[in-house]
């Protein structure tokens, strides 16, 4: 609504003041002006009409008195002609009578005029009891006249009363009075009308003009009043934009502040986006503990490194974001409490330390690999001078070997022949075995290139197998493999799986050892997740297994059950972190068997094998 200034307020009154005033006044006049009007006018006919009536009734109660008068007169004298009483009542009356006989005829009168006026009247006809007649005119002073009443004998007394002068007078007089009265109030109107500018108008229109000025003044204090409440809620609004502005600056912690019944009342943008919950499903409507029971429930991605992105610190927690994401936080709670110390709430801050953890693990297990790289490289560099020294005789003593089968030829058969024959074919196949060993070793000094490429994951199982079985088999320990060389292909560096399986497989044997397990074994499968696109290439074994509470750490570097100069807690780290490499992944779970199984997640190979090629770098 748009607001009027001040002074249109004030002007707008003082426009109006003069006018009420006069409006107000004019009606006072006029209604003055008719009330006393019609007060005089209803005094006058009240009086004219009461004096009237007043006269009149006097008149026929003094008939009523002759009438009287003469009937006592008549009962008391019963001789005396009924004419002579007539006069004996007039006289003692002072009215004028006149006497009908039955007929109608006059009688007598004690006023000549009456006898005429009365046969004028009546024309020999009785007059009619109760009648009133005027016969001022005719009898000079009296006036009015009434028959009253009947006499022995049928007939008639007519009793004349006279006017009292006082009658007329009175009446005079009321006239006079109300004419006045009227000349009265037909002045005082004048008076007020002549005096009503200053005694009504200019009072009126001042106390109308301080009226306006106090409403003005009321109006003027409202609206200083409503703009002062105006700026201190623009103020306070802005104030809190600019809190809630500070609560969303903040780039990296998240903020969430509670009440004293730590329900939630403040949750920053940050916050919001790691732990993945809008405002409005938090704020008001959860407490602390209940967010993080929600954050506590299943992640549903894994981390790479999963198991060294455990929490190191007390003020550190793992907790599974909206989405599912396993997020690392490292929180700070403080309370908040008044300037008595009485705790008001609680504020939780918090970092995302999920990625810088995940450098910190990646640039650790980089310097292990560099480490183990560098080993590698020694250790290879003995195995090929080794190799190659072994290689010499080897072939010597397959040549050998086989210029001694080729002579045996010339000896024809025999038993001597065929025992000879057979034990040079056994030696061929151990010469050929121990080449295979001796090339392995290069390659291990050799690793060669890291790039991947779609494998059949038997052929790296076959040669690993091939390496180590003799070496298993005279520990006792049995080896099971199924898998199908027709099956679908995986994304991996070869020489790089192998020496993951290497690692499982020495892994298992040690367990076997340390735990003297009866009957020891180990199971080499594969499985394909057509849905997901994985192949997983899993190891079982039914040895010890790993503990619940050590199979987070086994897979950080220099973690280590075994005794001291036997382990060096370095195998599964630089296992797991190859395995990462193809975009695979490895975990331990516990074998239906009672030990470890190890699982291998690769990515299947989708296209022709020559395209799947892809370099990783070192
Ligand atoms: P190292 O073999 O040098 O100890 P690893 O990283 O290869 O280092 O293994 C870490 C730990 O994992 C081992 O010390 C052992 O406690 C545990 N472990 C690995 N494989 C198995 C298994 N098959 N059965 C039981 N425990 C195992």
């Amino acid at each position: 609504m748009a607001e009027t200034p001040i002074t249109d307020h004030r002007l707008l009154l003082e426009d109006s003041t003069t006018g009420v005033a006069r409006r107000i006044f004019r009606r006072f006049v006029l209604v003055i002006g008719l009330v006393s009007t019609t007060f005089g006018a209803a005094m006058v006919i009240y009086d004219v009409a009461d004096t009237t009536r007043q006269t009149s009734a006097a008149l026929i109660d003094q008939g009523h008195f002759v009438i009287d008068i003469a009937k006592r007169l008549a009962k008391s004298k019963p001789n005396e002609p009924l004419a002579a009483i007539a006069a004996q009542a007039a006289a003692l009356t002072d009215a004028e009578v006149a006497l009908f006989a039955a007929d109608g005829r006059p009688l007598y009168s004690t006023h000549h005029a009456l006898i005429k006026r009365a046969n004028e009247l009546y024309q020999q006809t009785l007059p009619t009891i109760g009648d009133r007649v005027e016969i001022t005119e005719t009898l000079g002073r009296h006036s009015g006249a009434w028959v009253v009443s009947a006499l022995p004998d049928g007939k008639r007394l007519l009793a004349v009363i006279g006017h009292q002068p006082g009658d007329e007078g009175r009446l005079r007089y009321m006239t006079v009075g109300a004419a006045l009265l009227g000349l009265g109030l037909g002045i005082g109107l004048l008076v007020i009308l002549l005096t009503a500018r200053w005694t009504l108008q200019q009072p009126l229109s001042r106390l109308i003009e301080q009226l306006s000025e106090a409403l003005a003044r009321d109006i003027r204090r409202r609206e200083r009043a409503e703009q002062q409440a105006v700026q201190a809620r623009i103020a306070a609004e802005g104030h809190l934009a600019f809190r809630d502005r500070l609560l969303d600056a903040s780039q990296w912690v998240g903020i969430i502040g509670t009440d004293h019944e730590e329900r939630i009342q403040i949750y920053n943008s940050k916050a919001a986006e790691v732990l993945g919950y809008d405002a409005d499903a938090v704020v008001g409507k959860l407490t602390i503990a209940e967010l993080f029971a929600a954050l506590e429930r299943q992640p549903r991605s894994t981390l790479p490194h999963r198991s060294m992105m455990q929490p190191q610190q007390a003020d550190e927690r793992l907790v599974a974001a909206a989405s599912g994401e396993e997020k690392l936080l490292h929180l700070h709670e403080s309370v908040i409490a008044d300037s008595a110390g009485n705790p008001l709430g609680k504020l939780v801050a918090f970092a995302d330390i999920t990625e810088s953890r995940q450098l910190q693990v990646d640039l650790k297990l980089n310097e292990l690999q560099l480490i183990q790289a560098a080993k590698m490289a020694s250790l290879g560099e003995m195995a090929t001078g080794v190799a190659h020294e072994l290689n010499q005789p080897l072939n010597n003593i397959g040549l050998l070997a086989s210029r001694i089968e080729r002579k045996l030829t010339s000896f024809g058969s025999g038993e001597t022949v065929d025992f000879m024959r057979e034990k040079l074919t056994r030696m061929q196949g151990q010469i050929q075995r121990a080449s295979k060993i001796i090339d392995q070793l290069r390659m291990l000094g050799h690793p060669g290139d890291r790039s991947l490429a779609a494998i059949s994951i038997k052929r790296p199982v076959d040669d690993v197998i091939d390496l180590l079985q003799s070496q298993f088999k005279s520990r006792g320990i049995e080896l099971v493999i199924d898998i199908d060389a027709a099956g679908p292909q995986a994304l991996a560096n070869e020489a790089q799986l192998e020496q993951v399986l290497i690692n499982l497989l020495n892994n298992a044997r040690d367990a076997f050892d340390d735990a003297e397990t009866a009957h020891p074994l180990i199971e080499i499968t594969v499985e394909h997740d057509a849905e997901h696109q994985r192949i997983a290439l899993i190891v079982d074994d039914n040895g010890p297994g790993v503990p619940e509470e050590v199979s987070a750490k086994i897979f950080q570097p220099f973690y280590t059950t075994k005794v001291a100069g036997k382990g060096t807690g370095l195998g599964l780290s630089i296992s797991y972190s190859l395995v990462r490499s193809f975009g695979g992944d490895l975990s331990v779970e516990r074998s239906q068997r009672g030990g470890a199984r190890f699982v291998i997640s690769l990515p299947q190979a989708l296209t022709a094998p020559e395209k799947q090629t892809a370099r990783v770098d070192p």
